[in-house]
Order: structure tokens, then C-alpha cells, then sequence
């Protein structure tokens, strides 16, 4: 098959992808809170509907963050096949990170300025989905309906862990077969690495318990603070030096993350946060706190495991060291909370997907695909566990440090270049056997 035409008519679409980036950018999909869903979805299905697409809009009722004023609403299109090939799934987060501060462009605004679209979510990862419409138009415009299914998905809440989005759909059956047997998602990992998946999480509250007590009279209490203070340090002294030392064979990028890691998301101790400071005249103002040996401390731990390991004995340790102080620390008492956790994925080099994608990269780029795996978690979790689909990868355009950065850009080359990528990939993929 001839797929010259297809690589020049991408090209000739410079300009509409580079609107359409502009476009999904200029709505400000911000999560948290989940702003502006609706009206992105309706961008994406409204244009998908008029390519003869079939339109759902499926809000996440009942999934964490959903209500009337943020209503969690994914959209999925799909292109029926004319029959006998496999359906081709390209799914994208709709959600964006807060633009925070440091920017010298409207981070809405989407500017376009030395061949790069800048704005908040253009790298991650509404650059991305823009080149994955393009691809499937260009697909349907050189060869009409293809052997099997097209199918493009907006999904939200990405960054909050995706429930109401991904997680949601594959519920439902979504990301199964035999409705898709290939999934990819369209993630800034760079136009010539493919990503495999990703390390293992497991986040867990612990909470270390005293005894209330007068501030001024603390020996008649006992400290949750301390406590906590000590598990702290044996976390520090005893278990993250055992991490540093455990690598893995995946292919983690950047290459710090081939270890297993530990961090401390967040502490809270004591009283509830309040504001307080001192006046001109330098006496006390605002909320003034009460003087209380606290009962309960608290800290969420982000625990990245590798492939390597195993979810038990990831668990086991932190409970082996909390267990050790409750036994030789006087009074120490804590209590654990599993927040969530998934196990590592990693889709094999030789799954359709990735074999096509990487053909795709040689023909389009002209080198080798590099095989790359994820620090942290993304939607592939969902489908990998709940959808049960393990052809899955993530591939797309941008620079992945820029992700959640102030000044966030995706080049236009490298929207080109993924989208013919993505175009050839699914043109093999969907092909009759
Ligand atoms: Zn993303």
C-alpha cells in the first residue's frame, strides 16, 4: 500500500492542527475543580460527529467529583469498520493542571510564536488528541472507511487519577474487547519513544496517636508529632537507602526513576491549620492556636515500586518498620489507610501495537523507536486492570519535563510528525488479517 499521500496530506494540515490545538486550549479544562468539560468534550464530538463519527457523552454519574456544577462528561466517537479488522483506540485526558505562576504568555491563550503552540495543556496533552483527530481524518480522506473501528476519547480527571474518566469507561466495558483490541494514548512522551507502561503505586495515610495535654505542661502528654518525627526518620535512615539500592531492567525515563522511590506527599499534626501572624505594633493576630500537645499526626506516603518488586512486600516493609517502633518506642501507636495502589504494567515489545508504532516511527522519522516506561501512573492502569486490554502504549508529541510547567509548549513539528505516526500505526492495525 502506497502511503505517500497520506504522509503529504498530513502535512497539508499544518494549519488545522495546529487551530485545533489552539482551540482545546483555549478551553480551560482546569482539575481540580474540573472546569469547562462539557464544552471540550462538545468540541471534540461535535467536529468527530460531522466525520460521520458515532457520538457518546457519558458522564461519570456518581464517580468522585462529578456534581451539576462540575459534571464529569467524557466523550467517545467511533468510526465503524467496513468489517474485519481490529478497532484502534486513541484516548486523551481533556483535564489540565492549574496554570499556577511564572508565565509569559496567557497560559490560555494559546499563542503560537518560533513553530511551538504555547499554553497550559499543550504538551499534556491536548497537543496530543489534536494530532490524533488529524491522523484519523487524513486516514478517512485517503482511504475512505478502513477494515476495522476508529475510535477517539476525551476523557477527564487524568490527573486526578482518572475514576471519572478512564477508570469509568473501562467499567463499562469501554476499553474491552471485543469492542478495541489496540490502545493508544496519545501522552507527551517525545515522537520517537514508545512507552510500555509504568512502576508500580501504592499510597497510604499513617497516622501516629498520643494523648492530649496542656501545651505548657507536655510531659503529662504525648506527642503524635514525635512520633511520627521517628517513623520520619527511620523511613529516612533504614528504608529509602534500601530503595536507592533496588533497580530495575524497565526502561524508566528520566533514568533516576529505575530505582524504587518513597515520598512523603504531605504531613499534618495537631491543631487545624490556621492563620495567624503578628500586627504592626507586633502583637498577635488572625486565628490564634491554642496550646495542645497533639493526639494525631498524619502523612500520606507515594510509594513507587518497580516492576521487581511485589505489592506485598511493598506494604510489608512500611508496616515491618511501623510495627518495630510500636514495639521498642514507648507509647507509640499509629494506625495505616491504604489510599489506592496499582501494579506495575508493561505492555511486550512484540504486541501488535507497539510493532506497529514502531514501524511507524522508522518510516516517519527515519531512526528506531526507543522503548521507554513511565515514573509515575497514567490511564493505561485502567485499562491494563479494569479493561483487561493489554495492547497499550503510550505515544504522542511534546516534551514530558515541560508537563505542569509554567511556559508549556508542543512543537508544531512534532504535532506533525506523531500525527503521521499515529495515522500509519492505525492504517496497519485496523487492516484485515
Ligand atoms: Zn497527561
Amino acid at each position: 500500500m502506497n502511503t505517500d499521500p497520506l504522509i503529504s496530506r498530513i502535512a497539508d494540515k499544518r494549519d488545522e492542527l495546529v487551530a485545533l490545538t489552539q482551540a482545546l486550549i483555549r478551553i480551560p479544562t482546569i482539575n481540580p475543580p474540573g472546569d469547562a468539560y462539557e464544552a471540550c468534550a462538545h468540541l471534540l464530538g461535535e467536529r468527530l460527529a460531522r466525520r460521520g463519527f458515532t457520538v457518546e457523552y457519558v458522564r461519570a454519574r456518581g464517580a468522585p467529583g462529578d456534581n451539576d456544577q462540575h459534571p464529569r462528561t467524557n466523550v467517545v466517537a467511533r468510526l465503524a469498520g467496513t468489517g474485519g479488522g481490529d478497532c484502534v483506540h486513541f484516548n486523551s485526558h481533556i483535564d489540565v493542571v492549574e496554570p499556577g505562576s511564572g508565565w509569559t504568555t496567557d497560559p490560555f491563550g494559546a499563542e503560537v510564536k518560533q513553530g511551538r503552540v504555547y499554553g497550559r495543556g499543550s504538551c499534556d496533552m491536548k497537543g496530543g488528541l489534536a494530532a490524533s483527530v488529524i491522523a484519523c481524518e487524513a486516514l478517512l480522506e485517503s482511504f475512505g472507511r478502513l477494515p476495522g473501528a476508529l475510535e477517539i476519547s476525551g476523557t477527564v480527571d487524568e490527573e486526578s487519577g482518572g475514576y471519572a474518566g478512564v477508570g469509568y469507561l473501562a467499567e463499562r466495558g469501554y476499553f474491552s474487547p471485543p469492542r478495541v483490541q489496540h490502545v493508544i494514548i496519545p501522552e507527551p512522551l517525545g515522537v520517537d519513544r514508545i512507552c510500555l507502561g509504568h512502576r508500580g503505586v501504592w499510597w497510604a495515610e499513617v497516622e501516629t496517636l498520643g494523648r492530649m495535654a496542656h501545651g505548657s505542661m507536655p510531659f503529662l502528654g504525648d506527642s503524635a508529632i514525635s512520633h511520627m518525627g521517628a517513623f520520619i526518620h527511620r523511613l529516612e535512615h533504614d528504608l529509602l537507602p534500601r530503595l536507592a539500592q533496588r533497580h530495575t531492567a524497565e526502561p524508566v525515563e528520566p533514568p533516576g526513576a529505575r530505582v524504587s522511590t518513597l515520598n512523603i506527599n504531605s504531613l499534618h499534626g495537631g491543631q487545624r491549620e490556621q492563620s495567624y501572624r503578628s500586627d504592626d505594633a507586633g502583637r498577635p493576630a488572625g486565628d490564634l492556636p491554642a496550646p495542645m500537645v497533639p493526639h494525631s499526626c498524619r502523612a500520606v506516603l507515594d510509594r513507587r515500586y518497580i516492576a521487581e518488586e511485589n505489592f506485598s512486600d511493598v506494604k510489608q516493609e512500611v508496616t515491618a518498620l511501623l510495627d518495630e517502633l510500636t514495639r521498642t518506642r514507648p507509647g507509640f501507636a499509629y494506625q495505616l489507610r491504604d489510599i489506592m495502589s496499582f501494579v506495575p504494567t508493561a505492555t511486550p515489545k512484540d504486541a501488535p501495537v507497539v510493532v506497529a508504532t514502531a514501524r511507524a516511527i522508522a518510516r516517519v522519522l527515519g531512526r528506531e523507536a526507543a522503548y521507554i516506561a513511565s515514573p509515575g501512573t497514567y490511564d493505561q492502569k485502567h485499562i491494563v486492570r479494569t479493561g483487561r486490554l493489554q495492547d497499550c502504549i503510550a505515544y504522542g508529541p511534546g516534551i514530558l519535563a515541560l508537563a505542569h510547567q509554567p511556559d508549556e509548549y508542543v512543537e508544531i513539528q512534532a504535532l506533525l510528525d506523531s500525527a503521521g505516526v499515529m495515522a500509519l500505526a492505525a492504517l496497519e492495525l485496523t487492516q484485515a488479517p
